[in-house]
């Protein structure tokens, strides 16, 4: 198993290094974040051991839990939120990520503007893009995109880098990404977080600069729901 997840660490980047160079981009300019969400401290600890140090968690209950001691032992990784945030947890949620991802309404948006501003930490910022517009998921709608960006930058003045999505399950991923891309572009925002297991090679063909993966790397989760 520790074999399994070294193993599956260097078949993952050499894709990444591989489409990247297929669409002649540099594969130095996509990160790859580990999602670790349900993964145990010991594996987290195993692929830090192989030289990784970033990663994503998508409930802030259970990044709680685990990353305060991880943090502290490693102080040099990094955790990106990419879960969606409940506004009684923006608070928690800025002192313990370094990047928030799932910006997804403007209530959020306030909140994090607030908590920031209290405690004097700023994570950078994606906004999340409900590109298949998609009545059960979280994320802002295509047609709202280039006003709520606007409001979350001058309004509230947050550090927003860039842009998220998940695409819709069974859909082609390019079209996702391709419109990802466009509406961060005319924006002038220059992140696109956007790829996982299944089609990261894909996103990254598509400018993704950084790409969120877990099944490929640790295998499948077990399919527990813990309640957020
Ligand atoms: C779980 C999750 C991932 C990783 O998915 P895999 O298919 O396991 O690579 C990526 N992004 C988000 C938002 C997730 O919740």
């Amino acid at each position: 198993m520790p074999n399994d997840i070294a193993n599956n660490l260097i078949s993952v980047n050499n894709s990444i290094k591989n489409a990247a160079m297929n669409v002649e981009r540099n594969p130095a300019d996509v990160s790859l974040v580990v999602v670790s969400k349900t993964q145990p401290a010991k594996s987290i600890q195993l692929v830090i051991g192989r030289g990784y140090s970033v990663f994503g968690e998508n409930k802030v209950q259970e990044a709680e839990e685990k990353w305060p001691d991880l943090k502290s032992a490693y102080p040099e990784s990094t955790l990106h939120l990419i879960g969606p945030l409940q506004s009684n947890k923006t608070k928690r949620a800025v002192q313990l990520f370094d990047v928030i991802e799932t910006v997804d309404r403007i209530k959020i948006a306030k909140a994090l503007a607030r908590e920031m501003d209290a405690q004097n930490i700023y994570p950078e910022c994606y906004i999340q893009v409900n590109t298949g517009e998609e009545p059960q998921k979280t994320g802002v709608l295509p047609t709202d995109v280039d006003a709520f960006i606007k409001q979350c930058c001058v309004e509230l003045k947050l550090p927003i880098v860039g842009l998220m999505c998940i695409p819709p399950a069974g859909d082609n991923p390019s079209l996702h990404f391709g419109l990802l891309s466009e509406m961060a572009k005319r924006n002038g925002l220059h992140k696109l977080s956007m790829g996982m297991s299944s089609d990261f090679e894909t996103a990254v063909e598509f400018g993704a600069t950084s790409v969120r993966v877990g099944t490929a790397i640790f295998g499948s989760r077990p399919a527990v729901k813990t309640k957020e």
